[in-house]
């Protein structure tokens, strides 16, 4: 029967980036993904500098520069229209780069890498049994266009995206938590003449675009009400804005809604399995940091995975000090993107007010806003004052 030291379900960014990240220390991967091909945009990454960092370590930080593009400055805008900030992210360089790009592109790159350095990536397969053997090693039984095959693994990596189902299957226990009545509505448009990340934020509804490099952009509205062409309008409304962004919205043709889940796992592992990306965090898209908590989760899965396997110690408890090393980062990012997210379409007395107050301290005060991207955009957790100063007006 074939064997691999490491078996990964789920080979999206986080699945793909780890088997790459396992084979250059030289630990076995193989990676089982249910799609045949691809993953269709919908959206775009904003990878934040600690993604770049881990994409740096595994050798293809210029492949996404290249496929992506490297964002200059973040925008917000009143309602209307009025600029309400301006951060030039080039300030910010000593803490790394932002980058937007296709998550195709990003997908394709590390699926690439990881097969040039031996990972084997098994497409199109289908897992229908996790049996545990005597020795605490898996045989895990999957189907591939109809061919029944086995393989049999030391552990397993749960990188199957925020609905897991290895979480599932295994009973990790979960909850999970979204805005009342808020849809995001996404698609993908033409060249912007600016490599920037612009938002608008209105009463109930927020819209923006972020350059993806390549003549392609990510375009979203986050609205309260969808129904009827009101997605697309929603997307479209943020081109009345800002006359610069309207010939790349002029070629958004497909628009898609949805209203993911903020997934609180409480433990990441059981004996022999640990979770990781959006399978152990996954968190509201409004900041776009899933994917790049996603990829800061790598280099330390990586050495806890290592270690477990070296000493032989594969126990849940062992693997849980991956879940403590990340725990904090997680959490934090994670208010902060639910209050992100809560205030933009709440109907709440007094949260828009206080956003909007916030929003108004932190324009006349811009050191405080770029010490608020410096902590998000860092791995570790943010500093009480940082957080006080930022959410406090
Ligand atoms: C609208 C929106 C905008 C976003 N914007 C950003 C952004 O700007 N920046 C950012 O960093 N993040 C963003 N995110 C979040 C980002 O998409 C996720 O955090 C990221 O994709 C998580 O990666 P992952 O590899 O953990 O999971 P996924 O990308 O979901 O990959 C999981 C993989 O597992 C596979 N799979 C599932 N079940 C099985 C199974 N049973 N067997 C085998 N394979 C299986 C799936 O096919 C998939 O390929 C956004 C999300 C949304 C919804």
């Amino acid at each position: 029967m074939a064997a691999s030291e490491v078996v990964i379900l789920g080979g999206g960014v986080g699945g793909l980036a780890t088997a790459l990240a396992l084979a250059r220390s030289g630990i076995e991967a193989t990676v089982i993904e249910h799609a045949q091909s691809l993953p269709p945009d919908y959206w775009g990454f904003v990878i934040w500098p600690p993604g770049m960092r881990t994409l740096q370590s595994l050798g293809v930080f210029d492949r996404v520069q290249t496929a992506g593009c490297k964002l200059t400055n973040y925008r917000w805008y009143t309602g209307n229209g009025r600029e309400w900030m301006a951060i030039d992210l080039r300030r910010l360089a000593d803490v790394g780069e932002w980058n937007g790009i296709l998550p195709s592109r990003l997908v394709n790159i590390l699926q690439d890498e990881a097969e040039r350095n031996g990972v084997r990536i098994i497409r199109g397969a289908h897992y229908s049994a996790l049996d545990r053997n005597g020795s605490g090693s898996f045989k895990i039984e999957y189907s591939v266009q109809g061919n029944n095959l086995s393989l049999n693994t030391r552990l397993i990596i749960g990188a199957d995206g925020p609905h897991s189902p290895l979480r599932q299957r295994v009973g990790l226990k979960s909850w999970r938590w979204r805005p009342p009545a808020q849809t995001i509505v996404t698609g993908i448009g033409g060249g912007l003449l600016f490599n920037e990340l612009r938002q608008a934020i209105g009463t109930r509804w927020s819209g923006g675009c972020v350059a993806l490099g390549g003549n392609k952009s990510w375009l979203y509205a986050t609205i309260r009400q969808p129904g009827g062409d009101a997605g697309l309008q929603s997307v479209q409304a943020y081109g009345l804005l800002d006359q610069q962004a309207k010939g790349a919205i002029d070629q958004l043709v497909n628009v898609i809604e949805v209203r993911p889940w903020s997934v609180h796992v409480h433990r990441w592992a059981s004996d022999g399995i640990i979770l990781m990306g959006d399978a152990a965090h996954s968190m509201l898209p409004h900041l776009g940091l899933g994917a790049n908590l996603t990829l800061e989760d790598v280099p330390a899965l990586v050495e806890v995975v290592g270690q477990a396997l070296r000493t032989g110690d594969t126990s849940a408890k062992k693997l849980a000090e991956f879940q403590d090393r990340r725990k904090s980062r997680v959490a934090y990012a994670r208010r902060v993107s639910e209050l992100w997210a809560l205030s933009i379409t709440s109907r709440l007395p007094g949260v828009r007010f206080m956003r909007d107050l916030n929003f108004l301290r932190l324009s006349k005060h811009q050191g405080a806003m770029e010490t608020f991207l410096r902590e998000l955009a860092g791995s570790e957790s943010p500093r009480l004052r940082t957080r006080l100063n930022v959410w406090l007006p």
